[in-house]
């Protein structure tokens, strides 16, 4: 169907100052990034930590504007609303976040916590509806509903961030941005979120941005991934794709490195060399080159666009397809 939400080179800019004798300057967190989502579709956006992800999040579900870009939702474009129009769209689009205690009000019962967005919101529904409303998600999310008016530091992490997808569902949205959902929690209660997140998806037809550091975390739920690296595109296509046929050096490194990935690949592990460098001075051309592997001549001085056929892009000069195993070019997609 049409696109529930759309990016268009989505940027994001903020001035730091960086202390008394260093320079002040800008920060770009988000250098450019497009997309497309949609209806019911789960996008991940994976990369290492300060690469953009929970920026280009923020912007997403319209808590912060963009610098510069285009912002579509439901085919409006809500680039840089404000006021009564913001207030009409938030129900739309919702967040969770990592650490959900940092989420919830720790002086309100959770009861109280779900029944807030329907209030800030002019629903229109009396007290008991939305005691009944908020009843009924605690239940859905599976928690008992006797737990309706408990404080949120009697319960663990798992059933926290289940109060937090609870409170984040009650207005309905179609789009909800999940930002690193299940990094926080243990391994054994990761499953049972991801599990619950998949039947919500289905059951209030749900479009997911799952931000993630954690390739091997998005490949059984999402439908694309799009690698983010130090603000833009490094590769977007279809999870089949981005994993069966990988072609930014970027992320055959970070697959390299992860336990899921084949045997036949895993042999081949890439070590990248150095850190993520900063937003505050990125390296010339391409913002990979100084780390990768295959670098050559053209990589510092000119910058790859995404590019590539059958919705599968890659932003790197080098990047061609695997022509592994007799398998054609593009199968995948
Ligand atoms: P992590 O995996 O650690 O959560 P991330 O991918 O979510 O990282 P962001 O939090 O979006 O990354 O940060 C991207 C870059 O933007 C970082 O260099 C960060 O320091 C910078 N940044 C983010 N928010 C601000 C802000 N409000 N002011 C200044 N710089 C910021
Ligand atoms: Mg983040």
């Amino acid at each position: 169907g049409a696109p529930v939400l759309e990016a268009v080179d989505l940027q994001r800019t903020y001035s730091v100052n960086r202390g008394l004798f260093a320079p002040t300057g800008s920060v770009k967190a988000v250098a450019g990034i497009s997309f497309t989502l949609a209806p019911k579709q789960t996008l991940a956006i994976v990369g290492e930590s300060g690469s953009g992800k929970s920026t280009l999040g923020r912007m997403l579900t319209l808590i912060e504007p963009p610098t510069s870009g285009r912002l579509m939702i439901e085919g409006r474009d809500v680039t840089g609303i404000a006021g009564a129009s913001l207030k009409a769209m938030r129900p739309t689009v919702q967040m969770v976040f990592q650490n959900p205690y940092g989420s919830l009000n720790p002086r309100q019962t959770i009861r109280a916590a779900l029944e807030e967005p329907l209030l800030v919101n002019n629903t229109g529904m009396s007290a008991a509806e939305r005691r009944e409303a908020a009843i009924a998600m605690i239940a859905r999310v599976g928690l008992r509903p006797e737990f309706a008016d408990r404080y949120p530091h009697m319960f663990s992490g798992g059933q926290r961030q289940r109060i937090a997808i609870a409170r984040a569902l009650m207005l309905r949205p179609k789009i909800v941005v999940l930002d690193e959902p299940v990094s926080a929690l243990d391994v054994s209660v990761r499953a049972q979120i991801l599990n619950l997140l998949g039947e919500l998806q289905d059951e209030f037809g749900l479009a997911y941005v799952f931000i993630s550091h954690d390739l091997s975390v998005v490949r059984h739920i999402a439908d694309e991934v799009l690698v983010m690296y130090l603000g833009r595109v490094a590769e977007h296509g279809s999870t089949e794709a981005v994993f069966a046929d990988p072609r930014h050096p970027y992320t055959r490194a970070l697959l390299s490195a992860t336990p899921m990935a084949d045997p036949e690949r895993r042999k081949e592990r890439i070590i990248l060399k150095g850190e993520l460098p900063s937003p505050f001075n990125p390296p010339s051309g391409c913002v990979f080159n100084p780390r990768c592997p295959i670098a050559f001549d053209r990589c510092p001085t000119e910058r790859p666009e995404p590019g590539g056929e059958n919705g599968h892009l890659t932003a790197c000069f080098a990047a061609e397809p695997v022509l592994a195993s007799g398998r054609k070019e593009g199968a995948a997609a």
